[in-house]
């Protein structure tokens, strides 16, 4: 079984097209959606007719939960909060009810998909820090735990018998047909990257393909058109430093 893991898409279509163009040639069996499907982008409404066409197991991200009122406004900055006013005026009552009825996480086994941690999935905190990893991979039932929301990739190997993590990648180039090395006691935790707004200094978008036959995982950095994503934003009257970061990724 192949998985394209998208997180992050952020309603940027030129960026899931070109994601999932370059997935069509990866022999994908399923879709897997992190969250943050919109705010920040200019593309809400296709981006998530693009998605419901596949039919993807997904997740709440804390923007959809802010744009269908289930997150204060307060918890996001003036740029985000300006986004989701615009988002929300935008989507049908069928768009906001597909987001409002994402649960906060899913599991489909060996995947459990959260947009943020388990320990917390409604706080939405980022998962940066050892004690993150450590609770939400222990919380984990299942083999692998895919994570979103802080838009870099990232790949921790966690032992529950030794309760130590063994494993620690977090370069897109380092990212590339890794062999994962797994027990019955492994957690594995992935972060595949954002689609729609990446931060680690890599402008081009970022998704995963993940093997669980094979157990392999490549983080793919997709090229794409980021000059009409930036147009498309600043002719909506968003915030211009929505479109001003695509351009360097961060
Ligand atoms: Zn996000």
């Amino acid at each position: 079984m192949r998985y394209a893991i998208l997180s992050d898409i952020h309603a940027n279509l030129e960026a899931l097209d070109a994601v999932l163009h370059d997935a069509a040639s990866q022999h994908i069996d399923r879709t897997v959606c992190l969250g943050d499907l919109v705010g920040y982008g200019a593309d809400p409404q296709a981006c998530l007719a693009r998605l419901d066409a596949l039919q993807p197991l997904s997740v709440a991200g804390n923007h959809d939960w802010g744009c269908i009122g289930k997150l204060s406004q307060s918890w996001f900055n003036e740029a985000a909060r300006q986004a989701l006013l615009w988002t929300r005026d935008r989507l049908s009552f069928a768009e906001l009810d597909a987001l409002r009825r994402l649960p906060l996480v899913a599991t489909e086994d060996p995947l459990t998909i959260v947009h943020a941690t388990l320990k917390s999935p409604e706080r939405f905190d980022y998962l940066m820090d050892v004690a993150q990893v450590v609770d939400t991979a222990t919380m984990c039932r299942t083999l692998y735990c895919v994570v979103g929301h802080t838009h870099v990739p990232l790949l921790i190997e966690y032992s529950l018998s030794r309760k130590a993590v063994t494993g620690f990648l977090a370069r897109s180039e380092e990212l590339r047909d890794v062999h994962l090395t797994l027990d019955a006691s492994t957690r594995c935790v992935i972060n595949p990257g954002s689609v729609g707004q990446p931060r680690d200094g890599d402008p081009r978008a970022s998704y995963a393909v993940l093997d669980v036959d094979r157990k392999t995982l490549s983080v793919r950095r997709v090229p794409y058109d980021v000059a009409t994503a930036q147009r498309k934003i600043r002719e909506a009257g968003l915030p211009g430093i929505l479109a001003d970061r695509l351009a360097v990724g961060r």
